[in-house]
């Protein structure tokens, strides 16, 4: 049976490793993209164990030179390279005024130029297939804005500013570009939030819960099917109804 061959950045934990494990439930081959070494094996070895072919690669989004030689490597390894998710991403919150400007220059380093860094080193071979899927993980904040993450939202929006950019660039090598812009799930990221601020969140809720790994993991492997093809350039909104 034909598997197709899926890239999944930060992929060692939470929403990452959920892409990961579902997308290979759909007969994807993955590779497990993220910094640690160890956390990588775990997953991968996940993967195989529901029986798919995973390969990890130790993969900082921020670094060029990380990026070019672990996507050629990928590639030689695996063949291939149709979907990849942009989904490595971190937080160093503050409010603007007194933001230091490592912690901007960081979240913007790896969650917006990491996901051009990677896109550009992954496209070549998705042109030279005729076929290509790429969704990129923003977040809702990035469409609505939020006190006390001016980098982090800066990066969101970028991201979805990326996503058209892309899609219209690509759209003639049947390669599609779309974002998904996550609610609040419960993973590491919105663990060490204060209760006031889960609190908070959980009113502005209209379906009264917070998401899950798996309802973003759900919506990329739409994105990443046959099915999704006449979609590009789009944000789909996966919140729970918190932002519409
Ligand atoms: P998480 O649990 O904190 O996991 C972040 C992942 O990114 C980890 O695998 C981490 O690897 C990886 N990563 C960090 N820096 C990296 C780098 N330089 N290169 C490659 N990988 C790197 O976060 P999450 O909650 O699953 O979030 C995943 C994505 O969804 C992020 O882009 C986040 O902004 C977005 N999002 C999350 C929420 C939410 O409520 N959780 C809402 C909206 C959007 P290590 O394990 O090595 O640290």
């Amino acid at each position: 049976m034909f598997h197709r061959v899926a890239l999944v950045t930060g992929a060692s934990r939470g929403i990452g490793r959920e892409i990961a494990l579902t997308l290979c439930r759909g007969n994807f081959d993955i590779i497990v993209a993220s910094p640690e070494v160890e956390n990588n094996e775990t997953v991968a070895e996940m993967i195989r164990q529901c029986g798919g072919k995973a390969m990890t690669l130790d993969l900082d989004v921020s670094s060029e030179e990380s990026v070019k030689k672990g996507v050629a490597e990928a590639i030689k390894q695996m063949g291939r390279i149709d979907v990849l998710v942009n989904n490595a991403g971190i937080t160093r919150d503050g409010l603007a005024m007194r933001m230091k400007a490592a912690d901007w220059s960081l979240v913007l380093q790896i969650n917006l130029t990491g996901a051009f860094l990677v896109s550009q080193a992954v496209i070549p071979a998705m042109i030279k297939e005729r076929w290509g899927r790429i969704v990129n993980i923003a977040s809702v904040v990035g469409e609505m804005g939020n006190a006390g993450q001016a980098n982090y939202v800066a990066s969101k929006s970028g991201l979805i500013g990326l996503t058209k950019c892309l899609a219209k660039e690509l759209a003639s090598r049947n390669i599609t570009v779309n974002a998904i812009a996550p609610g609040f799930i419960e993973t590491d990221m919105t663990e060490v939030l204060p209760k006031e601020v889960k609190d908070q969140m959980m009113a502005a809720i209209p379906l009264k819960r917070f998401g899950k790994p798996a309802d973003i993991a759900n919506t990329v492997k739409f994105l990443a099917s046959e099915e999704a093809n006449y979609i590009t350039g789009s944000v789909l909104r996966v919140n729970g109804g918190m932002y519409m």
